[in-house]
């Protein structure tokens, strides 16, 4: 069974808190987020290179808000004005640092 996310809450200016449908909470990083965004332009940025860019802008890695799509990812609007990356709850699985 694929999991979920059943609750979030943007914790501070570098915490987002999730809570799992397995029951796990964790604290994923909002650097981290941004800086795996999923949308064709950002994975174009990316292109060629190993290692993320960090991106130049601070505002880049400020989360305006989240909001669930359909019942599989979150939308994340950033205060860049960034908002077209939506990370399917398995690629934000991903990002969870507290199981390894
Ligand atoms: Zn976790
Ligand atoms: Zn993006």
């Amino acid at each position: 069974m694929v999991n979920k996310i059943i609750n979030f809450e943007i914790l501070n200016e570098s915490i987002l808190s999730v809570t799992w449908s397995d029951n796990h909470s964790c604290y994923l990083i909002l650097e981290d987020i941004r800086n795996a965004c999923p949308c064709a332009t950002c994975k174009a940025a990316h292109k060629g290179f190993k290692k993320k860019i960090k991106l130049q802008n601070n505002l880049s890695y400020q989360l305006v808000s989240v909001e669930e799509v359909g019942n599989y990812a979150l939308k994340f609007k950033w205060e860049d004005g960034h908002e077209t990356g939506i990370y399917s709850y398995e690629s934000l699985l991903k990002l969870c640092n507290c199981e390894k």
